[in-house]
């Protein structure tokens, strides 16, 4: 089974090391630099991308966070993970979020998603103030999407999801994490 981490600076952090330790991985909550040491992969919870942003500044994460992405390390981002990956705070995918993007009158919903890659029937996706994909380059590939608004993509190492499913007893995004987590380790 792989070492993987999840970043644990602020937001749903517990819930996906619980689901994580369910399906049988090494976990390590993150909070420094030295806690990247050796992992095979990363989850960058949901919370709130503000606050997670002065919290990976005031710990001097981002450049090793970056130099994990670039060594091919897989990275799963939820929710405002999605936000922090992408060209406005961390700038490792080439996406840009706009937040809170499905508005006021509904921040939070669920949907049933056909995502390639994972069997069976759909993912129940809830949405939490989610983001959605507002603009990316020709090699990030998008997975899923909601009133045509893309809410799962993938480049290369990295896959991004703008719903919760580790509050959802869905497991299988975190499977197939784990699943490409393994090959590194
Ligand atoms: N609305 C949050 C933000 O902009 C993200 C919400 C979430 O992670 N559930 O940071």
């Amino acid at each position: 089974m792989p070492l993987v981490g999840v970043l644990a600076l602020q937001g749903d952090f517990a819930a996906h090391t619980r689901v994580l330790r369910g399906l049988g991985a090494d976990v390590r909550e993150v909070r420094t630099p030295a806690g990247l040491t050796g992992l095979d992969g990363l989850v960058i919870p949901g919370g709130e991308s503000t606050t997670m942003t002065l919290g990976i500044e005031r710990e001097g994460l981002g450049d090793p966070l970056r130099e994990l992405a670039a060594a091919g390390t897989p990275i799963l981002g939820t929710c405002a993970g999605m936000i922090m990956l992408d060209r406005d705070h961390l700038g490792i995918a080439d996406w840009r979020c706009a937040r809170n993007a499905f508005g006021r009158q509904i921040r939070s919903f669920e949907a049933d998603l056909r995502i390639p890659g994972i069997d069976g029937p759909p993912v129940r996706a809830v949405f939490i103030r989610a983001p959605w994909i507002a603009e990316h380059g020709d090699d990030v590939e998008i997975l899923a999407s909601v009133d045509g608004h893309p809410v799962a993509a993938r480049q290369g190492n990295l896959l991004a999801i703008s719903f919760h499913p580790e509050i959802a007893g869905e497991s299988r995004l975190h499977e197939l994490f784990l699943r490409e987590a393994a090959v590194r380790a």
